[in-house]
Protein backbone atom coordinates (compact mmCIF):
# COMPACT_ATOMS: atom_id res chain seq x y z
CA UNK A 1 0.00 0.00 0.00
CA UNK A 2 3.03 2.60 0.96
CA UNK A 3 3.71 2.79 -3.45
CA UNK A 4 0.33 3.55 -3.72
CA UNK A 5 0.21 6.53 -0.81
CA UNK A 6 3.11 7.37 -2.31
CA UNK A 7 2.20 8.15 -5.72
CA UNK A 8 -0.90 10.33 -4.53
CA UNK A 9 0.08 12.43 -1.73
CA UNK A 10 3.67 11.47 -1.00
CA UNK A 11 2.96 9.75 2.69
CA UNK A 12 4.69 6.61 3.02
CA UNK A 13 4.58 4.72 5.56
CA UNK A 14 6.67 1.29 5.94
CA UNK A 15 5.39 -1.01 8.47
CA UNK A 16 7.92 -4.30 9.07
CA UNK A 17 8.03 -6.73 11.73
CA UNK A 18 10.55 -8.24 13.49
CA UNK A 19 10.66 -11.97 15.49
CA UNK A 20 13.49 -12.53 17.89
CA UNK A 21 15.14 -15.81 18.90
CA UNK A 22 13.54 -17.36 21.64
CA UNK A 23 16.28 -16.80 24.56
CA UNK A 24 18.24 -19.14 26.19
CA UNK A 25 16.36 -19.16 29.14
CA UNK A 26 13.05 -19.66 26.89
CA UNK A 27 14.61 -22.93 25.30
CA UNK A 28 16.02 -24.45 28.13
CA UNK A 29 12.14 -24.40 29.50
CA UNK A 30 10.73 -25.98 26.47
CA UNK A 31 8.45 -22.52 26.06
CA UNK A 32 6.11 -23.26 22.97
CA UNK A 33 6.41 -20.86 20.08
CA UNK A 34 3.34 -19.19 19.02
CA UNK A 35 4.28 -16.92 16.02
CA UNK A 36 6.00 -17.97 12.74
CA UNK A 37 7.45 -15.63 9.87
CA UNK A 38 7.01 -16.04 5.94
CA UNK A 39 9.32 -13.91 4.87
CA UNK A 40 8.41 -14.23 0.88
CA UNK A 41 4.85 -13.87 1.39
CA UNK A 42 5.76 -11.03 3.93
CA UNK A 43 3.38 -12.89 7.18
CA UNK A 44 3.33 -13.12 10.38
CA UNK A 45 0.95 -15.71 11.59
CA UNK A 46 0.21 -16.27 15.35
CA UNK A 47 -1.07 -19.92 16.29
CA UNK A 48 -2.50 -20.93 19.35
CA UNK A 49 -4.75 -24.27 19.82
CA UNK A 50 -6.14 -24.85 23.21
CA UNK A 51 -9.46 -26.33 23.39
CA UNK A 52 -11.25 -23.27 24.92
CA UNK A 53 -9.07 -20.68 22.92
CA UNK A 54 -8.15 -21.09 19.55
CA UNK A 55 -6.40 -18.27 17.46
CA UNK A 56 -5.19 -18.27 14.22
CA UNK A 57 -4.51 -14.65 12.42
CA UNK A 58 -2.71 -14.04 9.88
CA UNK A 59 -0.90 -10.37 9.42
CA UNK A 60 0.20 -8.83 5.90
CA UNK A 61 3.48 -6.07 6.52
CA UNK A 62 5.73 -4.38 4.14
CA UNK A 63 8.38 -6.73 5.34
CA UNK A 64 8.73 -9.42 7.92
CA UNK A 65 12.14 -10.81 9.64
CA UNK A 66 11.83 -14.21 11.49
CA UNK A 67 14.06 -15.12 14.33
CA UNK A 68 17.08 -16.03 12.34
CA UNK A 69 17.04 -12.45 10.35
CA UNK A 70 20.45 -10.65 10.74
CA UNK A 71 21.42 -7.30 11.84
CA UNK A 72 22.90 -6.73 8.16
CA UNK A 73 19.84 -8.23 6.59
CA UNK A 74 17.11 -5.83 8.39
CA UNK A 75 19.48 -2.93 7.52
CA UNK A 76 19.80 -3.60 4.01
CA UNK A 77 16.67 -4.62 2.86
CA UNK A 78 14.61 -2.23 5.03
CA UNK A 79 16.64 0.95 6.41
CA UNK A 80 19.48 1.52 3.55
CA UNK A 81 16.90 2.42 1.55
CA UNK A 82 15.71 5.19 3.71
CA UNK A 83 19.19 6.68 4.71
CA UNK A 84 19.57 7.41 0.95
CA UNK A 85 16.36 9.22 0.68
CA UNK A 86 17.82 11.32 3.90
CA UNK A 87 20.68 12.48 1.79
CA UNK A 88 17.87 13.55 -0.83
CA UNK A 89 16.67 15.67 1.31
CA UNK A 90 13.74 13.39 3.11
CA UNK A 91 13.07 13.98 7.01
CA UNK A 92 12.92 10.46 7.77
CA UNK A 93 12.03 8.65 11.35
CA UNK A 94 12.46 4.98 11.86
CA UNK A 95 11.16 3.83 14.96
CA UNK A 96 10.86 0.67 17.13
CA UNK A 97 7.92 -0.54 18.48
CA UNK A 98 6.97 -3.12 20.94
CA UNK A 99 6.71 -5.22 24.01
CA UNK A 100 9.93 -4.61 26.57
CA UNK A 101 12.15 -7.40 25.77
CA UNK A 102 11.38 -7.77 22.46
CA UNK A 103 14.59 -6.42 20.36
CA UNK A 104 13.48 -2.67 20.19
CA UNK A 105 17.28 -1.61 21.82
CA UNK A 106 19.25 -4.48 20.26
CA UNK A 107 17.56 -3.62 16.68
CA UNK A 108 18.18 -0.32 17.33
CA UNK A 109 21.35 -0.29 18.88
CA UNK A 110 22.52 -3.65 18.73
CA UNK A 111 25.10 -6.21 20.46
CA UNK A 112 28.85 -5.23 21.36
CA UNK A 113 30.19 -1.93 20.65
CA UNK A 114 33.24 -1.93 18.53
CA UNK A 115 35.94 -4.76 18.97
CA UNK A 116 39.58 -3.76 18.21
CA UNK A 117 37.99 -1.25 15.33
CA UNK A 118 36.36 -3.74 13.58
CA UNK A 119 32.38 -3.01 12.63
CA UNK A 120 30.13 -5.51 15.20
CA UNK A 121 28.60 -8.21 13.34
CA UNK A 122 25.72 -7.23 15.57
CA UNK A 123 26.05 -3.74 15.63
CA UNK A 124 22.09 -2.23 15.28
CA UNK A 125 20.38 0.44 12.80
CA UNK A 126 21.80 3.42 14.88
CA UNK A 127 25.65 2.77 14.16
CA UNK A 128 25.04 1.31 10.29
CA UNK A 129 23.23 4.07 8.98
CA UNK A 130 25.64 6.42 10.85
CA UNK A 131 28.45 4.51 8.85
CA UNK A 132 26.41 4.77 5.67
CA UNK A 133 25.79 8.26 5.95
CA UNK A 134 29.12 9.52 6.15
CA UNK A 135 30.69 6.54 3.51
CA UNK A 136 27.84 7.96 0.95
CA UNK A 137 29.32 11.37 1.88
CA UNK A 138 32.37 10.69 1.19
CA UNK A 139 32.21 8.70 -2.07
CA UNK A 140 30.64 11.96 -3.51
CA UNK A 141 32.93 14.02 -2.01
CA UNK A 142 30.06 15.96 -0.69
CA UNK A 143 30.72 19.10 1.73
CA UNK A 144 28.28 18.35 4.27
CA UNK A 145 27.21 19.99 7.78
CA UNK A 146 26.04 17.40 10.38
CA UNK A 147 24.43 17.99 13.60
CA UNK A 148 23.41 15.58 16.44
CA UNK A 149 21.02 15.84 19.08
CA UNK A 150 20.29 13.44 21.64
CA UNK A 151 17.38 13.42 23.88
CA UNK A 152 14.89 10.89 26.22
CA UNK A 153 11.96 11.52 26.19
CA UNK A 154 10.44 10.37 29.40
CA UNK A 155 7.14 10.70 30.96
CA UNK A 156 6.26 13.60 28.61
CA UNK A 157 9.51 15.01 29.97
CA UNK A 158 12.65 16.06 27.74
CA UNK A 159 15.85 15.53 28.79
CA UNK A 160 19.27 16.36 26.94
CA UNK A 161 21.87 13.26 26.63
CA UNK A 162 24.30 15.50 25.15
CA UNK A 163 24.08 18.27 28.11
CA UNK A 164 26.92 18.08 30.59
CA UNK A 165 26.44 16.29 33.75
CA UNK A 166 26.39 19.27 36.23
CA UNK A 167 23.43 20.89 34.30
CA UNK A 168 21.08 18.17 33.34
CA UNK A 169 18.40 20.17 32.08
CA UNK A 170 14.23 18.78 32.72
CA UNK A 171 11.07 20.65 30.76
CA UNK A 172 9.58 21.11 34.47
CA UNK A 173 12.57 22.63 35.87
CA UNK A 174 11.62 25.86 36.27
CA UNK A 175 14.53 27.59 38.35
CA UNK A 176 17.32 26.37 35.44
CA UNK A 177 17.04 26.99 31.60
CA UNK A 178 14.10 24.70 30.48
CA UNK A 179 14.20 22.41 27.78
CA UNK A 180 11.05 23.58 25.56
CA UNK A 181 9.20 22.93 22.54
CA UNK A 182 8.42 25.72 20.39
CA UNK A 183 7.01 26.08 17.19
CA UNK A 184 9.69 27.19 14.63
CA UNK A 185 7.28 28.92 12.08
CA UNK A 186 7.99 27.08 9.37
CA UNK A 187 6.02 23.91 10.17
CA UNK A 188 8.57 22.64 12.29
CA UNK A 189 9.48 22.67 16.36
CA UNK A 190 12.37 23.98 17.74
CA UNK A 191 13.85 22.21 20.99
CA UNK A 192 15.16 24.99 22.86
CA UNK A 193 18.00 24.85 25.27
CA UNK A 194 18.53 21.73 23.35
CA UNK A 195 22.30 21.01 22.83
CA UNK A 196 23.70 20.30 19.03
CA UNK A 197 26.74 18.84 18.00
CA UNK A 198 28.86 19.53 14.87
CA UNK A 199 30.26 16.17 14.08
CA UNK A 200 32.57 15.53 11.23
CA UNK A 201 33.44 11.52 11.49
CA UNK A 202 31.27 8.43 12.34
CA UNK A 203 33.60 7.83 15.03
CA UNK A 204 32.61 11.27 16.73
CA UNK A 205 29.04 10.07 16.87
CA UNK A 206 29.38 6.45 18.36
CA UNK A 207 31.53 8.48 21.03
CA UNK A 208 28.43 10.56 21.17
CA UNK A 209 26.49 8.14 21.14
CA UNK A 210 28.23 6.00 24.32
CA UNK A 211 28.45 8.72 26.61
CA UNK A 212 24.61 9.79 25.90
CA UNK A 213 23.03 6.26 26.14
CA UNK A 214 25.29 5.80 29.48
CA UNK A 215 22.38 9.20 30.88
CA UNK A 216 19.44 7.86 29.95
CA UNK A 217 16.72 6.89 32.52
CA UNK A 218 15.48 4.21 29.82
CA UNK A 219 12.11 4.34 28.78
CA UNK A 220 11.37 6.70 25.49
CA UNK A 221 14.60 7.45 23.60
CA UNK A 222 15.00 9.35 20.89
CA UNK A 223 17.92 9.88 18.61
CA UNK A 224 17.72 12.83 16.29
CA UNK A 225 20.29 13.45 13.91
CA UNK A 226 20.57 15.84 11.56
CA UNK A 227 22.07 16.85 8.43
CA UNK A 228 22.29 20.03 6.05
CA UNK A 229 22.92 21.58 2.87
CA UNK A 230 22.33 24.76 1.11
CA UNK A 231 19.81 23.23 -1.49
CA UNK A 232 18.95 20.13 0.71
CA UNK A 233 18.44 19.51 4.01
CA UNK A 234 17.44 16.03 5.16
CA UNK A 235 16.71 14.61 8.97
CA UNK A 236 17.18 11.31 10.18
CA UNK A 237 15.26 10.52 13.46
CA UNK A 238 15.86 7.22 14.98
CA UNK A 239 13.60 6.22 17.70
CA UNK A 240 13.31 3.38 20.61
CA UNK A 241 10.26 3.74 21.77
CA UNK A 242 9.07 3.09 25.31
CA UNK A 243 7.62 -0.59 25.60
CA UNK A 244 4.21 -0.88 24.63
CA UNK A 245 2.74 -3.30 27.58
CA UNK A 246 -0.15 -2.16 29.05
CA UNK A 247 0.88 -1.57 31.91
CA UNK A 248 -1.99 -1.99 34.30
CA UNK A 249 -2.16 -5.77 33.18
CA UNK A 250 1.50 -6.44 34.74
CA UNK A 251 0.60 -4.88 38.10
CA UNK A 252 2.12 -1.35 38.65
CA UNK A 253 1.84 0.49 40.96
CA UNK A 254 0.66 4.12 41.05
CA UNK A 255 3.73 6.20 40.02
CA UNK A 256 4.22 3.66 37.61
CA UNK A 257 1.33 3.72 36.43
CA UNK A 258 0.59 7.23 35.65
CA UNK A 259 4.13 7.27 33.96
CA UNK A 260 2.78 4.36 31.92
CA UNK A 261 -0.20 6.51 31.32
CA UNK A 262 1.99 9.57 29.64
CA UNK A 263 3.93 6.73 27.87
CA UNK A 264 0.92 5.56 26.44
CA UNK A 265 -0.19 8.83 25.65
CA UNK A 266 2.98 9.01 23.32
CA UNK A 267 2.61 5.39 21.43
CA UNK A 268 -1.81 6.25 21.40
CA UNK A 269 -0.70 9.45 19.79
CA UNK A 270 1.50 8.59 17.35
CA UNK A 271 -0.61 5.50 16.25
CA UNK A 272 -3.30 8.56 15.46
CA UNK A 273 -1.13 10.47 14.07
CA UNK A 274 0.00 7.90 11.26
CA UNK A 275 -3.32 6.82 11.05
CA UNK A 276 -4.95 10.08 9.96
CA UNK A 277 -1.58 10.36 7.35
CA UNK A 278 -2.41 7.41 6.05
CA UNK A 279 -6.31 7.78 5.99
CA UNK A 280 -5.16 11.33 4.46
CA UNK A 281 -7.93 12.78 6.89
CA UNK A 282 -7.91 16.44 7.82
CA UNK A 283 -6.77 16.88 10.96
CA UNK A 284 -3.73 15.05 12.57
CA UNK A 285 -3.03 15.23 15.57
CA UNK A 286 0.20 16.16 16.34
CA UNK A 287 -0.55 18.56 19.69
CA UNK A 288 -1.31 15.88 21.40
CA UNK A 289 1.56 14.73 22.51
CA UNK A 290 5.23 15.88 22.75
CA UNK A 291 6.76 13.04 21.06
CA UNK A 292 4.30 13.38 17.62
CA UNK A 293 5.24 17.48 18.52
CA UNK A 294 8.96 16.66 18.01
CA UNK A 295 8.32 14.60 14.73
CA UNK A 296 5.96 16.77 13.21
CA UNK A 297 8.12 18.28 10.73
CA UNK A 298 9.18 14.74 10.08
CA UNK A 299 6.00 12.87 10.06
CA UNK A 300 3.89 14.24 6.74
CA UNK A 301 4.84 15.71 3.67
CA UNK A 302 8.56 14.87 2.01
CA UNK A 303 8.45 12.45 4.69
CA UNK A 304 9.54 8.48 5.16
CA UNK A 305 8.33 6.35 8.60
CA UNK A 306 9.11 3.10 8.74
CA UNK A 307 8.11 1.74 11.85
CA UNK A 308 9.96 -1.94 13.01
CA UNK A 309 7.49 -3.32 15.19
CA UNK A 310 9.67 -6.37 17.36
CA UNK A 311 7.84 -9.35 18.71
CA UNK A 312 8.53 -12.13 20.71
CA UNK A 313 7.54 -15.84 19.06
CA UNK A 314 6.45 -17.06 23.27
CA UNK A 315 3.39 -18.36 24.41
CA UNK A 316 3.58 -16.27 27.32
CA UNK A 317 3.40 -13.19 25.15
CA UNK A 318 1.02 -13.98 22.78
CA UNK A 319 -2.03 -11.18 23.98
CA UNK A 320 0.61 -8.41 23.67
CA UNK A 321 2.24 -9.99 20.50
CA UNK A 322 -1.32 -9.82 19.38
CA UNK A 323 -1.71 -6.23 20.27
CA UNK A 324 1.61 -5.04 18.58
CA UNK A 325 0.80 -6.57 14.88
CA UNK A 326 -2.68 -5.19 15.19
CA UNK A 327 -0.89 -1.61 16.58
CA UNK A 328 1.21 -2.07 13.55
CA UNK A 329 -1.14 -3.24 10.64
CA UNK A 330 -3.56 -0.12 11.58
CA UNK A 331 -0.49 1.91 10.91
CA UNK A 332 -0.02 0.23 7.48
P1 LIG B 1 13.67 -4.13 24.29
O1 LIG B 1 14.59 -2.99 23.99
O2 LIG B 1 12.53 -4.24 23.32
O3 LIG B 1 13.17 -4.13 25.71
P2 LIG B 1 16.04 -5.73 23.99
O4 LIG B 1 16.56 -5.15 22.73
O5 LIG B 1 16.70 -5.29 25.25
O6 LIG B 1 14.47 -5.50 24.12
O7 LIG B 1 16.09 -7.32 23.83
C1 LIG B 1 15.88 -8.23 24.91
C2 LIG B 1 16.89 -9.37 24.82
O8 LIG B 1 16.69 -10.16 23.66
C3 LIG B 1 18.31 -8.88 24.75
O9 LIG B 1 19.13 -9.76 25.50
C4 LIG B 1 18.66 -8.97 23.28
O10 LIG B 1 20.03 -9.13 23.05
C5 LIG B 1 17.86 -10.18 22.83
N1 LIG B 1 17.41 -10.04 21.44
C6 LIG B 1 16.42 -9.22 21.01
N2 LIG B 1 16.22 -9.33 19.68
C7 LIG B 1 17.12 -10.25 19.25
C8 LIG B 1 17.42 -10.82 17.97
N3 LIG B 1 16.74 -10.45 16.86
N4 LIG B 1 18.39 -11.74 17.90
C9 LIG B 1 19.07 -12.12 19.01
N5 LIG B 1 18.83 -11.63 20.24
C10 LIG B 1 17.88 -10.70 20.37
MG1 LIG C 1 15.12 -1.35 25.22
Amino acid sequence: SSSKHDKEKGVNVQVIVRCRPLSEDELRVHTPVVISCNEGRREVSAVQNIANKQIDRTFLFDKVFGPASKQKDLYDLAVSPIVYEVLEGYNCTIFAYGQTGTGKTYTMEGGARKKNGEFPSDAGVIPRAVKQIFEILEAQNAEYNMKVTFLELYNEEITDLLASEETPKFIDDKSKKPIALMEDGKGGVLVRGLEEEIVCTANEIYKILEKGSAKRRTAETLLNKQREEMIKCGKLNLVDLAGSENISRSGAREGRAREAGEINKSLLTLGRVINALVEHSGHIPYRDSKLTRLLRDSLGGKTKTCIIATVSPSIHSLEETLSTLDYAHRAK
